[in-house]
């Protein structure tokens, strides 16, 4: 595959890995250096991206990227972490087989993913992405995160958002239903 940036030929593999239907591979362009990812077999199907306006883009790596790292920013995460993470839904995405897929479905992907990694990070995105109208939304999804807390543990990663305390009254019924 040419370079989708510079439109050069050649490229070397940095990293190959087996999704379900094919092989992914992180390159990157003797020309440019830009660093891009193709999809064996899967590549040709492509992937869209629905936006809330109904707005039809091709799915992009990198802005699945930019977007956890802006909220994983200055975060002590371990080596790695984010990159796994937009690894990990991009090569969910793609084994779904679906060429189209809702921006919010991403978006819930990233927010699942952002929980068990970092709670600040997970609020921060949530933030933005959510666009909370007001503080019981906010309220509302941090609350979720007690509730995975009593199930899960904080993560080891970080100081505890909110103290420890039993999250009572607290049931599933708490938790958000998206759609
Ligand atoms: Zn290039």
């Amino acid at each position: 595959m040419n370079c989708p940036y510079c439109g050069y030929a050649d490229s070397k593999v940095i990293d190959s890995r087996d999704v379900n239907d094919g092989v992914r591979r992180r390159r990157q362009c003797l020309n440019c250096r830009a660093r891009f990812t193709t999809y064996e077999r899967l590549q040709s199907v492509g992937l869209f991206v629905i936006k809330k306006d109904r707005r039809r883009e091709e799915f992009s790596q990198e802005k699945l990227l930019s977007g956890i790292r802006k909220a994983c920013e200055k975060r002590p995460l371990p080596t790695g972490a984010v990159d796994r993470l937009a690894d990990d839904i991009e090569a969910r995405l793609y084994r779904s087989g679906r060429s189209e897929i809702s921006s919010s479905v991403i978006g819930d992907m990233v927010m699942a993913g952002l929980k068990k990694l970092d709670h600040i990070a997970f609020i921060r995105f949530a933030s933005v992405y959510r666009d909370f109208a007001d503080i019981t939304d906010l309220k509302r999804e941090v609350d979720t995160l007690l509730d995975d807390g009593a199930e899960l543990g904080p993560p080891t990663s970080q100081l505890p958002l909110i103290p420890d305390e039993e999250p009572v009254g607290l049931s599933k019924s708490g938790q958000r239903r998206r759609r």
